[in-house]
């Protein structure tokens, strides 16, 4: 069995101003997903943070990670853009994927390797519906038709992401919003998943459906094996004729 290597990496600043998030959250949203992901035998789940020397991800984590999962909020501002370029590259290598949750969808490295500003509507906290769109997926796999979340911030449409290149679930809104709230994009050699639910003062990441969806999409994320060597430049290529190919 092969092991998946996942960091989940956290703003990590809400859990210590705010009693209310610490509440939900004791240890931090990024080890409530560690604690339900370290279940699976063949993950091994590493913590990362924004105050950690090397803002949590020096290069030889980097280098032993297949997954990359990502919340952000406040502070997105703050994580370098050497290190936005360090993740964009190995996604794009297809060395590393990307897991966006919530309000990552305005973190620095997601707007890099999509290419758009993820801006989106938002509003108060209410009930969501979460609706299956492509039950095929594994991502989407032993997730039902629909599920409730009874509390979570209102993300809507229109979202400015890119086309996705799957579109899992879409989500309704108690005020009559929806979103595209589970999507998949594939970058270069890489695959980047997005999910909405996890604002931090709502407890979407103890659902489990959230649970599942997230587990899921660590193993979809997993890199492939890509039969040859990716570059980083376009290698020269001389011209043939086609009777030199043929020969
Ligand atoms: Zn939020």
């Amino acid at each position: 069995m092969k092991t998946i290597n996942v960091t989940i990496w956290n703003e990590f600043r809400h859990e210590k101003r705010n009693p209310k998030v610490q509440e939900i959250y004791p240890e931090g949203i990024h080890a409530c997903i560690k604690k339900f992901l370290d279940v699976n035998e063949d993950m091994k789940v590493r913590l990362a943070a924004l105050d950690d020397p090397d803002q949590g991800l020096p290069d030889e984590v980097l280098d032993s990670t297949d997954v990359l999962i990502w919340w952000g909020h406040l502070a997105h501002r703050e994580v370098s853009d050497e290190l936005v370029e360090k993740i964009r590259q190995r996604v794009y290598l297809g060395k590393m994927s990307f897991i966006a949750l919530h309000s990552a969808h305005h973190s620095k490295p997601f707007r890099a390797i999509l290419g758009t500003n993820g801006n989106l509507s938002w509003g108060r906290d209410q009930k969501e519906i979460v609706w299956t769109l492509l039950p095929a997926h594994e991502i989407a796999a032993g997730i039902p038709d629909h599920f409730i979340l009874p509390l979570e911030e209102l993300y809507s449409e229109p979202f400015y992401i890119p086309q996705p290149d799957e579109l899992i679930f879409c989500s309704w809104f108690e005020d009559g919003h929806v979103m595209r709230s589970g999507a998949t994009f594939y970058r270069g050699a890489g695959k980047v998943f997005y999910f909405q639910p996890g604002h931090e003062e709502c407890p979407s990441f103890h659902n489990p459906y959230v649970q599942r969806v997230i587990t899921n999409a660590v193993r979809w994320a997993v890199p492939n094996e890509i039969g040859y060597t990716v570059k980083d430049e376009c290698p020269h290529i001389t011209w043939k004729t086609t009777d030199e190919f043929n020969q």
